[in-house]
């Protein structure tokens, strides 16, 4: 018996097969989750996620493209899911965005207004904006989670505005998981060490904070993207029904420790 049998889940943020959306998506559906899955606008980016989701063993997934800075295709996303599902048991908001140029040690006090704004509107905002559809179809309550980053809590070099943006974006969870609670949908980030993923990439530095985990983190190693995963079925699942507006870090401790 699995821990999410007859759960439905729509999941944001596959690009590829290091997505942590891709991991979190397989631990989901080894436990019995049906899951679907919101991806990046463009043919180019469908094809990708359809071969990585075949790869997944996903055969004939439900797809749909959604731009998460646009309200009308996240309207048409959330009427499409409404049209096919009867209700929805979860969701994993596993996107962030931000200009790569301002993504380099020492660039974050040239953050231009609109970068500012463009990061937070995609990385953080667009939780709630998901949220607020998402809990129309969640009409048996339960599980929304989005993925943040320590250089939530710490300035970390390099990762700038990104930081700013999912500061805000665990703010957002405690304040979703407020007012979400009354309808028995509990709202939580997990907080992941750094994984090779595209969107990892764009951070200047990033074989250094790799390098400086595997060094000084209670575990002295890096995660595997799968632990995330298994993690996420967790707090997907019943196993943390009394979790909510939570944090929970998958960094092998890192973030326990002076360094
Ligand atoms: P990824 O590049 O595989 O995933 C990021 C996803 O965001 C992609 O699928 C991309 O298409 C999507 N996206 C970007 N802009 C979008 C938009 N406007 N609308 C819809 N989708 C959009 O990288 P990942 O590392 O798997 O990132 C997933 C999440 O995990 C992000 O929130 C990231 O900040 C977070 N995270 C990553 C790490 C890491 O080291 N990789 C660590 C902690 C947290």
């Amino acid at each position: 018996m699995g821990l999410l049998d007859g759960r439905r889940g729509l999941i944001f943020g596959i690009a590829n097969e290091r997505s942590i959306a891709w991991h979190i998506a397989r631990g989901a559906a080894e436990q019995g989750a049906a899951c679907a899955f919101a991806h990046l606008p463009g043919e180019k980016m469908e094809r990708r996620v359809r071969k990585a989701l075949e790869d997944g063993g996903f055969s004939d997934p439900w797809m749909r493209s959604c731009d998460l800075a646009s309200d009308e295709d996240l309207d048409r996303l959330f009427d499409a899911a409404a049209a096919d599902f009867e209700a929805i048991d979860f969701v994993v908001h596993s996107v962030a965005y931000a200009d790569r140029e301002y993504l380099r040690p020492g660039a974050f006090v040239d953050t231009p207004r609109g970068v500012f704004a463009q990061a937070l509107d995609i990385s953080s905002y667009s939780l709630v904006a998901v949220a607020m559809r998402a809990r129309h179809l969640m009409r048996n309550g339960g599980s929304i989670l989005a993925l943040s980053y320590y250089g939530a809590e710490k300035a970390m070099p390099g990762y700038n505005v990104m930081g700013v943006a999912k500061s805000a974006l665990e703010s957002c969870v405690r304040y979703l998981a407020l007012d979400l609670g009354p309808a028995r949908i509990r709202v939580n980030a997990l907080s992941a060490g750094p994984c090779r993923t595209l969107s990892a990439m764009a951070v200047g530095g990033f074989e250094r904070i790799l390098a400086l985990m595997e060094e000084t983190a209670p575990l002295r190693r890096n995660i595997e993207t799968n632990e995330v995963g298994k993690s996420a079925v967790y707090l997907l699942s019943d196993l943390s029904s009394g979790v909510t507006g939570e944090t929970h870090h998958v960094d092998a401790g890192y973030h326990s420790i002076a360094s």
